[in-house]
């Protein structure tokens, strides 16, 4: 079976094609064939490689408003030019989307009909920037593939089973009636890492009380207790929690209604906390931890406080993640800055070791990916995780698949 899957993001669209076969497999495999286009501003990236070795690159200009044309020249790269994977499109046995938001109604995986296409854009008002670009994936995918099956699988979709008490905000309970709650986000991320956890464990997930810290752009841990999502940092939208590279997590509301009042405007506010706060915001520098980690060590104070806040964010939240849980066996680190930064985890372990965490220095600084990081001894396993959001998504096509037929 070929499974393409399409991964929208506001300034990103990746995709990737691969080749399963109907059995599920327990360990990840890489994709045959990969497309990404990035976007800075009107700057356009283009790369596309296949298993054989085979990469393009382009750099070009974003046409005003053209992300779908964007989109459709890199998938016309799966049969044609050198990085061609197959002869046509009829190829590809279905198509796999992440969508950002569900809403209260879209938490399970399913396959896309004019309804359920219309419960996405009926949410598209909560999650702007992510749900439109999905529906874009969604509609483009349709046009190229017209008769394939498309999935889709939602990143709220692992967090319908947070108690009330998680869930519900302690504004007015007229709020929760009208869909504003916390809905979590990363969660197709966060489940494929519990999943992945026990596995590298050899333990029952069911026995394992786990929080998982996906620190990527977008940065949000999820307390899961014997598989089950009870308590996350994002909530509504994808702001709550966590400081992340231009977003700056939790805030007191007080603050954005004094500049309402002092003469900020709602888009104002929203691009602010959107794309002007977190790494970037207190650091003036950038978003990317590795700029913030450099200019650090280089002796940058307001870098040094970036980092130190999103320490200080991480470790708080860590803790009342296990509270929730009642306990901590697993911390599993993920994404960008998971996977790849041994001074974040370095310094987020150094605050936790009065919950039984103790970190092997050697193997956390050599890293590989899906390893323990722990000490022998540690009360808390300490895991580093490869981020598999695209092969979860590949997964669950098959597992749809399988049960349509
Ligand atoms: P997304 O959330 O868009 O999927 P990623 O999970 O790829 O993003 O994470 C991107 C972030 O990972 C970058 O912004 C950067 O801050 C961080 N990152 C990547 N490599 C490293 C590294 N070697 N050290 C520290 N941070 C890194």
């Amino acid at each position: 079976m070929k499974i393409l899957v399409l991964n929208s993001g506001s300034s990103t669209q990746k995709s990737a094609l691969f080749e399963l076969g109907p059995q599920l497999s327990p360990d990840p495999i890489p994709p045959l064939w990969e497309g990404k286009l990035e976007w800075d501003g009107n700057k356009e990236t283009l790369v596309v490689k296949n298993s054989a070795g085979k990469k393009i690159r382009t750099d070009g200009e974003l046409g005003a408003g053209d992300r779908t044309g964007s989109v459709e020249k890199l998938l016309q790269h799966l049969w044609t030019g050198p990085t061609a994977i197959v002869k046509t499109a009829t190829e590809v046995n279905a198509i796999g989307h992440r969508i950002v938001h569900g809403g209260a109604k879209l938490t399970e995986p399913t396959r896309v009909t004019t309804e359920v296409r219309q419960a996405i854009a009926d949410v598209a008002s909560i999650a702007p920037l992510h749900n439109q670009v999905g529906l874009q994936g969604i509609d483009l995918a349709t046009k190229l593939f017209p008769n394939t099956p498309q999935f889709v699988v939602f990143d709220t979709g692992f967090h319908r089973t947070l108690p009330d008490e998680a869930k519900i905000y302690a504004g007015p309970y007229s709020w929760y009636e009208q869909g504003i709650r916390r809905y979590g986000f990363h969660g197709i991320n966060h489940e494929y890492c519990a999943h992945r956890a026990a596995q590298l464990l050899g333990r029952e997930l069911p026995s394992l009380k786990i929080v998982t810290c996906h620190l990527g752009n977008g940065c949000s841990l999820a307390a899961i207790d014997g598989g089950k999502s009870i308590d996350t940092t994002m909530g509504f939208t994808p702001l709550e929690g966590l400081v992340m590279g231009t977003r700056g997590g939790s805030m007191d509301p007080g603050i954005l209604v004094h500049l309402l009042r002092t003469g900020s405007s709602a888009d104002g506010l929203d691009n602010i906390l959107n794309r002007q706060s977190g790494l970037l915001g207190v650091s003036g520098l950038s978003s990317d931890m590795r700029d913030i980690v450099q200019a650090m060590k280089n002796g940058n104070e307001k870098a040094k406080l970036a980092f130190d806040i999103f320490i200080h964010r991480l470790c708080s939240c860590i803790a009342a993640m296990a509270a929730s849980l009642q306990g901590l066996d697993v911390l599993v680190f993920t994404a960008g800055i998971g996977e790849n930064s041994s001074e974040v985890r370095s310094a987020a372990c150094a605050r936790l070791g009065f919950l039984g965490i103790s970190l092997n220095q050697g193997k956390n600084a050599g890293v590989r990916s899906d390893t323990e990081i722990s000490l022998g001894d540690s009360r808390v396993r300490v895991l580093v995780i490869r981020a598999q959001e695209d092969w979860s998504i590949a997964q669950t096509c098959i597992r749809l698949l399988a049960k349509e037929t």
